[in-house]
């Protein structure tokens, strides 16, 4: 098994509202960006379902320098629906409980990972809320 220490939450960077699918999320990176395979462990749907993309044991391509070591949670969203595309928290209250279920079986399996948003360690505003809201979880 790698290491992992950090779980680094993600926002899909679409519009409030719009659907993702991890097969939408899987073309964009490995089609359109060349990547070897999808970016992210876990995309959050709209409706709170949870979908696994990688394999936990394969190091996931979502924040440069961090990879190695960490899994990625994403949901779809974290945009307002203006043309500038400005950060919005617009997790769905059954994201929010997604991230509290998904966060709890992280922490069981990697307790000693902690977490964090991608835009502790990238200039971006990705993933649009404050992820230490869900701190308790780790402790
Ligand atoms: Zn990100």
């Amino acid at each position: 098994m790698r290491e992992i220490n950090r779980i680094i939450c993600h926002c899909t960077a679409t519009p409030e509202g719009r659907v993702q699918t991890v097969e939408d999320i899987r073309r964009m990176h490995v089609k359109d960006n060349h990547w070897s395979h999808i970016g992210y462990h876990y995309l959050i749907y709209l409706d709170g379902t949870i979908h696994q993309c990688l394999d936990e044991s394969i190091p996931g391509i979502h924040c440069s320098g961090y990879n190695k070591h960490s899994i990625a949670v994403c949901y779809v969203g974290g945009c307002a629906r203006d043309a500038k595309l400005t950060e919005k928290d617009t997790r769905t209250p059954a994201q929010k409980e997604a991230f509290v279920k998904i966060l709890t079986e992280l922490h069981k399996r990697y307790p000693q990972a902690t977490l964090h948003g991608h835009r502790e360690f990238a200039a971006k505003a990705c993933p649009s809320f404050n992820v230490h809201e869900y701190d308790y979880i780790f402790k």
